[in-house]
């Protein structure tokens, strides 16, 4: 007799998501996660009262999926302006959303990182993709995010100095060889959406799917070794048998587990924390750099979005680099000190570094072609079921909804 209906191997979003829809539906599974705690890719670290997301990531609101499963209130989510200050020809420029901040209108209009046309591409751009359902816009013909900017006749001045800075940070792909559809698909949800950070940080997302299924259905520190379809081993020796297993691993632990070859490459990013005894930046907003030039991509004060990111008196600074610098740690924060100086002025000097998080492997490169159809099969070509964000959109939606899919096909084959 099988020990479990299904081990679910991997306790990140899209595990935790499977293993709800497998408890909801009362069959007996457990969660085996290698870390100490659950979470995979979305991870915060308290570092001297500071709360570090592992990687700046933000909360799309908008998220259809996250919507069904989390309960917003008790993540106590704070909303970071709608729009970005875009740095670019020397000056910081607003480029806001004028339906949620029409008092912004006049400065969007003014702003000069886009031309009036852009401005009005802009907007038929907001209504397609708002018209659209998710299934629709997923449905259309895949070209790279660049060709289709092009495509809908953005100028390149917009397209260097918003675009390509601004999706490049979403994708962790300056190159903008991502597919259009993940391009429409992320315009949809922050238009429709608030990006926002949890109060307790980004990690609380999965502790609260966690708190909802029983404390011995999540076994963490458990690293499994070998996947079959009716039993897993763990690195200990230990032996789990189950009627299914579900690899709710990323694409490379799949092919360490059951010897497949990934498909995808993955894009990385290296964020760098420091702290400060008062903001560069007053608003609650995303800084980016649209100058073409200087590693910094991305700059944000999480403690202007929430307070509870830095103690009393203090500011958390983070400052994202696209990819994996070669220069080590001490060098690159000269490299970020001499370019923001430029931005902030001295007082950059004075800030203190808090911790650099360089993270390889953080998002699966899904370039153009690779996202047709978005949702993939979560039955392998071995019959094994998995799940997990290379599945479906990079994204945190498109981890629960794998991890959803994944527990129904689960119980499709148990007959539920
Ligand atoms: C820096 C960064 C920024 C991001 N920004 C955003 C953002 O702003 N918005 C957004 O929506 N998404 C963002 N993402 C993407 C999002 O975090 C991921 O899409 C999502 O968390 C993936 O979840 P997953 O369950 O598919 O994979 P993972 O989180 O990778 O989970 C896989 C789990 O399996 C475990 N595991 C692996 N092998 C084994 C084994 N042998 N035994 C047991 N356990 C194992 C791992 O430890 C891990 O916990 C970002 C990611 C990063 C890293």
């Amino acid at each position: 007799m099988p020990e479990y209906d299904t081990v679910i191997v991997g306790g990140g979003l899209s595990g935790l998501s499977c293993a709800r829809r497998l408890y909801e539906a009362g069959v007996s599974c457990v969660v085996l996660e290698k870390q100490p705690v659950v979470g995979g890719r979305v991870q915060t670290d308290v570092v001297n009262g500071f709360l570090l997301d592992r990687g700046f990531q933000v909360f799309l609101t908008s998220y259809p999926e996250a919507r069904r499963q989390l309960d917003y209130d008790r993540l106590q989510l704070c909303k970071f302006e709608p729009g970005a200050l875009i740095r670019y020809q020397g000056r910081f420029r607003r480029f806001s959303d004028p339906w949620r901040r029409p008092g912004h209108l006049l400065g969007t209009v003014a702003a000069p990182v886009a031309s009036l046309a852009d401005k009005i591409r802009m907007v038929l751009l907001r209504n397609d993709v708002c018209r659209k359902s998710i299934d629709q816009l997923q449905q259309r013909p895949e070209v790279s995010t660049a060709m289709a900017l092009r495509l809908r006749g953005f100028s390149p001045r917009v397209i260097e100095a918003f675009f390509r800075p601004f999706l490049g940070g979403v994708f962790l792909d300056n190159s903008l060889e991502t597919s259009s559809r993940m391009f429409e698909f992320v315009f949809r949800m922050f238009s429709l959406g608030a990006a926002a950070l949890p109060a307790q940080g980004m990690g609380s997302i999965a502790a609260q799917m966690a708190a909802a299924l029983p404390d011995a259905m999540v076994q963490c520190g458990v690293c499994v070794e070998t996947v079959k379809s009716d039993h897993i081993v763990c690195d200990n020796g230990r032996v789990i048998t189950a009627r299914n297993v579900v690899m709710a691993v990323d694409e490379a632990s799949v092919a360490g587990l059951v010897c497949s070859k990934p498909v995808n490459g993955w894009r990385g990013t290296t964020c760098v924390y420091y702290a400060a005894s008062a903001p560069p930046v007053e608003e609650p907003t995303l800084v980016i750099n649209g100058e073409s030039d200087g590693l910094v991509n991305n700059l944000c004060v999480p403690s202007q979005v929430s307070g509870t990111y830095a103690p009393e008196g203090k500011s958390l600074i983070s400052v994202t680099v696209l990819g994996i610098p070669a220069a080590e740690d001490a060098i690159l924060d000269q490299q970020i000190r001499s370019q923001l100086v430029g931005w902030f002025g001295k007082q950059v000097q004075e800030w203190e570094p808090l911790r650099t998080y360089r993270i390889p492997a953080a998002l699966p490169f899904q370039k153009a072609g690779s996202l047709t159809p978005v949702e993939k099969s979560v039955v392998n070509e071995q019959g094994l079921f998995c799940c997990g964000d290379y599945l479906d959109t990079a994204s945190i939606q498109g981890a629960l909804a794998s991890g959803q899919r994944a527990g129904q096909a689960v119980l499709d084959r148990l007959g539920h």
